[in-house]
């Protein structure tokens, strides 16, 4: 059924350090984000660095795989090559047109490199790029996106004669054919379309005519709720025919809820599996414990530990222990009081106040 798509090429992203990831191949799909801020500057402030590293650490146990930041100048260069230097997740820095933020970053360790050689200014320029990346083992992301297509191609999709996704993927082999003359094989491909039906179309193309590995996202997927909707129903079609080497869900929303959401499209399509499940009820006019406020404040948490377990969160205990009673762990409330159950059967019943602690001393029992 989906032989007319061609098995990805095996990449590595970030050579030979520590920060080193393969894909494509039989490789699992791996899940990314972008950090949301600008780089701090963490080379002259520890503190910076520190917290910088331990956000990173958190966004790692959530499930994510690489982590993509924004360098726009010589000092957020700098500053990501310190971090590089000082975590094992590979890091992608994304850079427009300045070969030299990029020669920097590749020379820090910096795994990856998202720029597209045909804005690099020069094929000297693109030249240095591709060698230094080739020596170091850092791989590079051509990233062509819908909004910005070549002005001949977006003259072609105004006319009818070219759709918006065969535009797509035309800009993207424009690039990949300068990588090629270059003999640079190390690389990454993603065409960002913002509806899910170009998104589609531009990577079921791409996958019939070449190997190289795709990173798949909708962009400007848009608020929370639409960007779920738009990346679970592009990912799950390509997913499900073998498109798509990484991931990342593109939401105006927290990196933690893309990685979440990533995670959980992965584990539905069968690629990926996660050690914690939370099943929660949707609450009702019975409920007697704030299932909504107690699942936000602990999803992150229990989605980061390194457990096969299944938590239940049911608002009421006329239904809450017998419809979590599979659950290894479960919590419901009852009139001003909370009780937790572990395989159906109560173990505690506490005041409301208190649940947060007596949970998580049950949790670490288990
Ligand atoms: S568990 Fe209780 S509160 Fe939650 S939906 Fe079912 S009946 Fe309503």
């Amino acid at each position: 059924m989906h032989n007319n798509f061609l098995i990805p090429r095996e990449i590595c992203i970030g050579g030979n350090d520590k920060n080193k990831i393969l894909i494509g191949g039989n490789n699992p799909v791996t899940i990314q984000t972008m950090w949301k801020e600008s780089i701090v500057d963490v080379v002259s402030n520890k503190e910076h660095l520190d917290s910088i590293l331990k956000r990173i650490n958190s966004l790692s146990l959530l499930g994510c795989d690489i982590i993509r930041f924004a360098v726009p100048d010589m000092a957020s260069a700098e500053s990501l090559c310190l971090i590089a230097k000082n975590t094992e997740i590979p890091l992608v820095a994304d850079i427009h047109f300045d070969y030299k933020l990029a020669l920097k970053c590749i020379e820090g360790n910096v795994s990856k490199i998202r720029i597209n050689p045909g804005n690099i200014g020069s094929i000297e320029k693109t030249k240095l790029v591709l060698k230094a990346a080739h020596d170091k083992g850092t791989a590079i992301r051509i990233g062509v996106n819908s909004g910005s297509l070549p002005l001949d191609l977006q003259e072609s999709v105004n006319l009818g004669k070219l759709s918006r996704a065969q535009a797509l993927v035309q800009t993207a082999f424009r690039e990949t054919d300068i990588l090629d003359k270059m003999n640079f094989y190390n690389a990454v491909v993603s065409m960002k379309a913002s509806t899910v039906k170009e998104t589609i179309e531009a990577n079921e193309e791409f996958a019939q005519k070449s190997d190289i590995p795709l990173h798949i996202g909708v962009t400007e997927a848009g608020p929370l709720i639409s960007g779920i909707v738009k990346s679970t129903l592009a990912f799950s079609k390509l997913i499900n025919e073998g498109i798509g080497s990484t991931i990342r869900v593109s939401l105006s929303s927290t990196p933690e809820n893309e990685i979440i959401t990533a995670r959980q499209i992965l584990e539905e399509c069968g690629k990926r599996k996660s050690c914690v499940k939370i099943v929660s009820c949707p609450r009702c006019g019975r409920e007697g414990f704030d299932v909504h406020n107690f699942v936000d404040r602990w999803q992150n948490e229990l989605l980061s530990l390194n457990k096969n377990i299944t938590v239940a969160v049911m608002g009421c205990v006329v239904n809450g222990p017998g419809e979590g009673k599979h659950a290894d762990i479960g919590i419901t409330g009852v009139g001003n009081s909370v009780i937790i159950f572990k395989h159906g059967k109560i173990v505690r019943k506490i005041d409301a106040k208190d649940a947060d602690n007596a949970f998580r001393e049950e949790l670490l029992s288990l």
